[in-house]
């Protein structure tokens, strides 16, 4: 899942980051109004995690102009400590939740986890697919036939959440690349290849089909 950290306190957003990056997130980071508002309207974000005090525009006109647009990503905002204000003008322009300052990462986490489940309407509980179950706080995955536990690396996990999210759907390449890396990582297609056959190597060849020139299709039979 791909996010977008909007934050100009800078050893927060450091910290954000990093507690973001290890729960599963392909993190993007500004510090500003003005970039946050270009980025989310050009890229396609899976949440965004928006602080209202910012310089250049404040998050509220950044976060009206996104659903001014009709952008339905789901916007958790950040308030500052006290300001119930900041909370109603929050939902008024169009957040879908908020955590006041200061917070711990602990529940940012599990509130994104939340709004996830609501965007895709996920049942609670694991994220089970085509015969898998997969643990999004270890980054594991259970085999269910035959109750085997298996390691994932961080980009593996990221590709099979998004994969498991979206059973039975052609994903082209550009597509799973966007929502699987951040800005600074190597955004390469064929690197993603790499990432398919590893998964396919782990958990049977038929997981994933390949469609020539569409993309890949997972937990369908026709590979
Ligand atoms: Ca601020």
């Amino acid at each position: 899942m791909r996010l977008l950290l909007v934050e100009d306190d800078a050893l927060l957003s450091d910290r954000l980051r990093g507690e973001l990056q290890r729960a599963g997130f392909a993190v993007d980071v500004t510090d500003n109004g003005v970039d946050a508002g270009f980025m989310g309207g050009s890229e396609p974000y899976d949440m965004v995690v928006l602080d209202i005090g910012l310089p250049g525009r404040s998050g509220l006109e950044v976060l009206r102009d996104w659903r001014a647009a009709g952008n339905p990503m789901p916007v958790l905002v950040l308030t500052a400590r006290d300001a119930w204000h900041e909370k109603v003008d929050g939902f008024k322009a169009g957040a879908d939740d908020y955590l006041s300052k200061p917070f711990h990462t602990a529940e940012l986490i599990a509130r994104l986890h939340a709004l996830l489940r609501r965007g895709i309407a996920r049942p609670p509980g694991p994220l089970q697919a085509a015969g898998l179950e997969l643990d999004e706080e270890a980054q594991t995955v259970r085999v269910t036939a035959t109750d085997a536990t298996v390691e994932l690396t961080g980009t593996e996990f990221r590709l099979l959440r998004y994969l498991m999210l979206h059973p039975g759907r052609v994903l082209s390449k550009s597509r799973l690349v966007e929502h699987v890396y951040d800005f600074d990582a190597e955004r390469d297609s064929n690197v993603l290849e790499v990432y398919i056959n590893r998964l396919r190597r782990k958990f049977g060849r038929d997981l994933i089909a390949t469609r020539r020139g569409q993309g890949y299709v997972f937990g369908t039979d026709d590979a």
